[in-house]
């Protein structure tokens, strides 16, 4: 279907791009440059943590404004006992919905009674935290979306503790999976630190690198692939010292959405190759993933940048 809207933006896509051909390639030259020569939709996704607090001053007006830069998916933050900060969720589900948006996904972390941000895991909370998934698993299924991701590592210091976590991980995904939803894991920077198997310390691997597993590897191998998947952070995993292209490469089954994230507006900073990530996203089947902006400089607002992010995913031909 096309509208003014989409008209507009591939009429702008001709000017910063050049003629695009795709399906319209049997067009005649007066057409392509009288007409819209795209005719799919791009499935920009929004982390809303990007937005903070700016969101909430008017959460109607201000779905609406996102819909209108182009984002059609939301991955939410701040779930807390049936609310999303202090919004009902279903409320804001109606919210999204009325704007056009679509809630796919949202972040969780879990906690337990009388510690609201759990860190540290420990087997005597195995079944507080089993039965906080189980609470979040339900409530999210009402919103209807299709993945729960916990954004935030539990302390890993040794690496039977890594494992550990693996087990609890294991635990929430099966909960998630009996419920209908994909479980995943977000990263960050910290997933890329070494911990060195009991029994192998000394044993560097090769000369060049330090000894011992990245914990963002102890979780891809001691996970049930059937029960977790992996949202991959880019930006974090290039500010951990690794390369996100290598790990959509190395494990297509098992990373399933992204945030596509950069040091501030994506494409700006020169940090990450996003044609060659989102090339490699597509060919391992990825259709889900996420804007995610934290910090904007100059004093300007987090809409304005991800407008600005917006603008840079539509015009980009790698961008399907
Ligand atoms: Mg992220």
């Amino acid at each position: 279907m096309s509208n003014r809207r989409d008209f507009l933006k591939n009429a702008s896509l001709l000017t910063a791009g050049g003629l695009l051909v795709g399906n319209a390639g049997t067009m005649n030259a007066a057409n392509a440059v009288s007409a819209p020569v795209v005719s799919a939709k791009k499935k920009l996704g929004l982390q809303i943590y990007s937005l903070q607090k700016e969101l909430y001053d008017d959460i109607p007006k201000r779905m609406k404004e996102l819909k209108e830069m182009g984002y059609v998916n939301l991955e939410l933050a701040g779930y807390n006992k049936g609310k999303i900060s202090d919004v009902d969720m279903m409320a804001f589900k109606k919210m999204a919905e009325d704007a056009g948006l679509k809630i796919v996904s949202s972040h969780v972390n879990p906690t337990i009674e009388g510690v609201p941000f759990l860190m540290e895991y420990k087997r005597d909370v195995f079944s507080q935290v089993s039965d906080y998934w189980k609470q979040a698993a339900a409530d999210h299924v009402k919103l209807g979306c299709t993945f729960l991701v916990q954004p935030m590592m539990p302390m890993c210091r040794t690496y039977d503790e890594a494992l550990m976590v693996c087990e609890f991980f294991n635990e929430a995904g099966k909960i998630c999976n009996e419920a209908g939803l994909i479980y995943g894991y977000h990263n960050h920077h910290m997933e890329f630190q070494r911990l060195v198997k009991p029994g192998d310390e000394g044993k560097a691997q090769n000369p060049w690198m330090p000894a011992g597993d990245q914990i963002e590897d102890i979780f891809i191998a001691n996970t049930n692939p059937s029960l977790v998947c992996f949202e991959l952070d880019v930006y974090w995993t290039v500010r951990g010292g690794n390369d996100p292209l290598e790990y959509l490469q190395k494990h297509p089954g098992r990373i399933k959405a992204v945030h596509i994230k950069d040091t501030s507006v994506l494409g700006q900073s020169g940090l990450l190759n996003f044609e060659n990530i989102f090339n490699q996203m597509y060919k391992n089947g990825i259709q889900d993933y996420f804007v995610e902006l934290e910090y904007m400089p100059d004093g300007r607002t987090q809409f304005e940048g991800v407008k600005d992010c917006a603008a840079y995913l539509e015009k980009a031909l790698f961008v399907r």
